[in-house]
This record gives C-alpha cells, structure tokens and sequence, in this order.
C-alpha cells in the first residue's frame, strides 16, 4: 500500500467517524410522556430498534477509531491470519478488516460449521 492510499484510506475513516459521531449524537433514545399503552408501546417497540442501532453505530465508532490508530503502521492492510496483503478493493470497501478474503471465508466457514454443530 502506498502513501497516497494510506491518506485516502484515513480521509475516508475520518469522514466516516465524524458521520457516526453525528448520528449517534441524534439518535433520540427517550420515551416521554404517552397518550395510551398501545402508543407507549410502539414507542418502546421503536426505542429498542434506536438502541440496537445505536449499540451498532457505537461498535462502528470504536472500530473506526481502532483502524485510525493503525493505518499509518506498517503492518496495515496485511492480513493478521496469512500475514499476506489485503487487497486495496477489500481495504477500500471495508478499512477496518485484518483479514484477506480467503482468511475471512475460511473463518465464516468455520463459524457456519460451529453454528451448525451446536
Ligand atoms: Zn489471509
């Protein structure tokens, strides 16, 4: 990997940071005041879907912040399996893997085997 795609890789993290920061920061998770139970309800109905959402976007946040804290490392964009490069289309896509495809394959395998085992 390059310097010119390590920057664009971290422009990328950066703006995508600063979007989940922005919506997390948005997100309304409070159940006022409610005319009815069936509306108390469907608000807590939707309050679960923001917190699941939220909890999501909070996982995102750290992951993004982990990926920031490494791409300017040399060992960047090198697989933490196979120790091979990650291609850039794979980096691009998703910065914040450590795994190549054939790595990330071979380990959802695994895990459909183990859900299917247990
Ligand atoms: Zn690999």
């Amino acid at each position: 990997m390059n310097t010119t795609q390590r920057i664009l890789i971290k422009n990328h993290l950066e703006h995508q940071l600063a979007d989940l920061i922005q919506r997390t920061e948005r997100r309304d998770t409070v159940v006022e005041t409610c005319a009815d139970d069936n509306e108390y309800a469907s608000r807590i109905s939707e309050q679960k879907i923001n917190l699941a959402i939220h909890m999501r976007e909070s996982s995102l946040i750290r992951e993004t912040e982990e990926t920031l804290g490494r791409v300017d490392h040399y060992d960047f964009g090198i697989c933490s399996e196979c120790e091979k490069a990650i291609g850039i289309a794979r980096i691009k896509a998703t910065p914040t893997t450590r795994l190549c495809v054939t790595c990330q394959q071979l380990l959802e395998e695994e895990e459909g085997l183990l859900a299917w085992v247990s």
